[in-house]
């Protein structure tokens, strides 16, 4: 069984539509795919049509953006139900200040005589809510000054470069509960990032568990063997989930592809138990998981 959870549509920063995600899945072999899109259920509806069709299994997600201790942390969140006000209510925030943001980019970069407008990076993200920083990159690229998205945030976009702009982003004990009352599960996302800085480690980690995480992301292209190695011990120390996916872009992202990394059937299955159990409990109506 070949189980990957996580990945994105053109309903966030991805490149294909929910459709042909879903497609793309059944093409590659899997058995299960996660559509986890950021801060938004705005594709779940095309995927889960396009699941029941072509006979995938699918858990609908979202990738929600944290901050803990001052740093970023990306949240996935499993099976929540959506409408649960107080979970709409941030995701609205974190959405606001992903809008808020554009303008504030594009004038940093007109101040280096790089001209976009906000209808240029509407063009390029389709119009989602979940518009970031990649839709800008991807307007940088059809304006031939860069190749592509890495370039972008090399020169441009990432932290410490000279269009970067903060956002806001929801305090992660406080979206850890969230998602737990509105019945879902939730995992953090390539834990230990690219920095190769091990932070969250076993302290905070088991500090989170306490607080109602469920898992973490080991295996993640931005994870190395070291880290994976030294990261899965202690997820299983402190009897985390442990969970492998590609974290897919489309072409959005090179070296992720749909696969590369899995999840093992037990702990994918240990997750939706925990699902089951925190949907109960919340009394929300909880998305199924789409079966074949
Ligand atoms: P934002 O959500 O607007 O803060 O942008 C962060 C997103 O940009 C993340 O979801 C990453 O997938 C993507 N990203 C970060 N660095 C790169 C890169 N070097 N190349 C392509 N995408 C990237
Ligand atoms: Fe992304
Ligand atoms: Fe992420
Ligand atoms: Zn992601």
């Amino acid at each position: 069984m070949r189980i990957d959870l996580h990945s994105h549509s053109r309903a966030s920063d991805g490149t294909q539509s929910p459709e042909e995600l879903v497609r793309a899945a059944l093409a590659e072999g899997l058995d299960v795919l996660a559509i986890t899109d950021h801060d938004t259920s705005e594709g779940w509806g095309e995927a889960e049509r396009t699941a029941r069709e072509v006979g995938l299994e699918l858990v609908r997600g979202m990738e929600i953006s944290t901050k803990h201790q001052g740093r970023g942390v990306h949240l996935l969140a499993y099976l929540p139900d959506p409408t649960y006000p107080p979970l709409l209510a941030q995701l609205e925030r974190v959405l606001e200040g992903r809008r808020s943001r554009v303008p504030v980019m594009l004038d940093r970069l007109r101040g280096m005589d790089i001209e976009i407008s906000d209808e240029d990076v509407r063009r390029a993200s389709g119009g989602t809510a979940a518009t970031g920083r990649p839709h800008v990159a991807d307007a940088l690229v059809a304006l031939g000054r860069v190749t592509d998205r890495s370039e972008a945030f090399d020169r441009y976009l990432g932290a410490g470069r000279p269009a970067h702009v903060d956002r806001y982003a929801a305090p992660l004990v406080e979206m850890i509960q969230l998602v737990g009352d509105a019945g879902g599960v939730s995992v953090i996302a390539h834990p230990w990032g690219r920095s190769g800085r091990r932070w969250p480690g076993e302290r905070e980690l088991a500090a989170l568990r306490d607080e109602g995480l469920s898992g973490v992301e080991v295996d993640h292209q931005d994870h190395d063997v070291d880290s994976r190695r030294v990261l899965r011990a202690i997820a299983r120390d402190l009897d985390l989930v442990v969970t492998g996916s590609s974290d897919h872009h489309g072409t959005g992202k090179v070296d992720h592809e749909l696969g590369v990394n899995t999840t093992s059937p037990e702990d994918y299955h240990r997750l939706l138990d925990l699902a089951a159990a925190a949907s109960a409990r919340s009394g929300r109506r909880t998305p199924e998981v789409v079966r074949p």
